[in-house]
C-alpha cells in the first residue's frame, strides 16, 4: 500500500525526522546527548532513571536526530 501525500516512499521513523528537521538545536542537542559510552551504549538513555546507560548505540533517538539532520542538510540545500 502506497501512502498518499508523500513524495517518496519513506520510511514512518523519517516523517518524525521532517518534522524535527526545522528544529536545529533540537536535534543538535540530541545529536550531542546520545553519545556511545566506553561499553557502546547510549550515554542519555538509561534504564528507568537509574543513569545506568541500557540502550546499544546508536539509539533510535540517535539515529532519528541522524534523519533529521540529513533532511535538515537536504531541504536546506
Ligand atoms: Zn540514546
Amino acid at each position: 500500500m502506497v501512502p498518499r501525500g508523500e513524495k517518496r516512499s519513506r520510511p514512518r521513523a523519517s516523517a518524525f525526522a521532517d518534522e524535527l528537521a526545522p528544529m536545529v538545536g533540537v536535534w543538535l542537542r540530541l545529536l550531542n546527548a546520545h553519545v556511545p559510552d566506553a561499553s557502546g551504549r547510549c550515554r542519555a538513555c538509561t534504564a528507568g532513571g537509574t543513569g545506568v546507560p541500557s540502550e546499544p548505540w546508536p539509539c533510535v533517538i540517535r539515529g532519528m536526530a541522524e534523519l533529521a539532520r540529513i533532511s535538515h542538510s537536504a531541504g536546506a540545500a
